[in-house]
């Protein structure tokens, strides 16, 4: 089958107006905020090491810019869910020598895909190994190709990833792992974000013993939410995700974190309704006399979920503006009418991701969390980045 050219915009011809002046939503993404997040949370967790999970494109937001403003601001452990995120990271960073101080070192975290091993050696990325198989395969590369760093998961208690506690008491104890470079133990908690759940000590004791039986190597098993469990489960190493963000790690207390999205939808059209009428797919919605509706530019197909179709909302300025009828692919109508006229023209913006509705507070109203939200903001969305160092 004869491959189709790669369609890509930087190969289309130019318009006229920029991206951000074409594009239906702006996606603002405060670098400087990340950057104070991840300071934060590293003096939080100290004297531990905090490292960045920037998985999925750095959580939707763009693994790129999201990893050299990290890069910029000290952070030097990184990790990815694939190698091929690995490979964007690690481009991301640059050259080695570029950067001064400790190596960037970059964790994949799904285990050693067949065939892949030489990827790993190639591109400096570290495999977090996930089973005794892995380690076997690990070790029989590292024989021909020299000692390079893995890290280690085990399973305390989520039942996903990782070897079992007896796999891992095992290999520990015939010598298997004091002569691989393990540069991390690792395990995950599964209720971090419920500070009061018995298994969060429970993983934390399991995991502690297991780590006491390789010394001198670095342990890791808190996320983001886990940080704020306190000290004892920061460990050597903490590895934040969500909480840089700023998204919430846990529901029972104040956000302490920056807000690092902002989501702005373009308004398409305005209409004043002279009776009440249906509005939308479905005729779901209603508009009563006299309202003034605003259809902007975003819809399912963007990440704005149609849940929020049943009361959601945005803002203008300080006016919350409530969704009205369904959410459509590309489409989505709001009641402006308690908004100023002046602020909801056609080109004019309404807020659906700022300091008045953030990214779990839009979560909530679409039966969803924040992480979901961020990873679902689609790529057709203008991106805007601000500072970075
Ligand atoms: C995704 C992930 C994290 C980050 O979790 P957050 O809740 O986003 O902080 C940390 N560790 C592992 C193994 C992960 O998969």
């Amino acid at each position: 089958m004869k491959r189709m050219a790669d369609p890509r915009p930087d190969a289309l011809p130019r318009a006229e107006t920029s991206g951000a002046e074409r594009a239906g939503a702006v996606l603002t993404v405060d670098l400087d905020a990340l950057a104070d997040n991840w300071r934060d949370l590293g003096r939080r967790a100290a004297p531990a090491i905090c490292a960045a999970v920037v998985k999925a494109d750095a959580y939707g937001l763009g693994a790129l810019a999201v990893t050299r403003a990290l890069a910029a601001a000290g952070c030097r452990d990184y990790f990815v869910s694939s190698i091929d995120e690995g490979i964007a990271v690690r481009s991301a960073l640059g050259a080695p020598s570029a950067l001064a101080g400790r190596p960037m070192r970059v964790f994949v975290l799904s285990g050693l895909a067949r065939g892949a091993l030489g990827d790993f050696a190639r591109h400096d990325l570290v495999p977090v190994l996930l089973s005794p198989d892995e380690v076997a395969r690990w070790a029989g590369y590292c024989a021909s190709h020299g000692r390079l760093a893995a890290g280690i998961k085990i399973d305390t208690g989520m039942t996903r990833l990782g070897m079992d506690e007896a796999a891992f008491r095992a290999l520990a104890g015939d010598g298997t792992l004091a002569r691989l470079p393990v540069a991390l133990v690792m395990s995950h908690l599964a209720c971090a974000d419920e500070p009061a759940h018995p298994l969060n000590e429970d993983q934390r004791t399991r995991f502690a013993a297991l780590a006491r039986l390789l010394p001198g190597v670095p342990a890791s098993l808190a996320n983001s939410a886990g940080i704020f469990l306190g000290a004892p489960y920061c460990a050597d190493m903490v590895r934040p995700g969500a909480a840089l963000y700023g998204l919430a790690a846990r529901a029972d207390a104040p956000n302490p974190m920056r807000q690092v999205v902002h989501l702005k939808a373009k308004i398409l059209q305005v209409r004043v309704v002279d009776s009440p009428r249906s509005v939308g797919y479905g005729a779901a919605g209603r508009a009563g006399a006299g309202s003034r509706l605003a259809t902007v530019a975003v819809g399912y197909a963007d990440g704005f979920m149609r849940r929020l179709g049943d009361g959601g909302g945005g803002h203008v300025g300080d006016c919350l503006v409530p969704l009205v009828g369904r959410v459509s692919m590309d489409l989505s109508t709001f009641d402006v009418t308690a908004a100023p006229e002046a602020a909801t023209r056609t080109g004019d913006y309404i807020d659906l991701i700022s300091p008045r509705q953030t990214v779990d507070d839009l979560a909530r109203a679409a039966g969803t969390i924040g992480y979901e939200v961020l990873t679902r903001l689609a790529r057709r969305i203008h991106r805007l980045y601000l500072g970075g160092g």
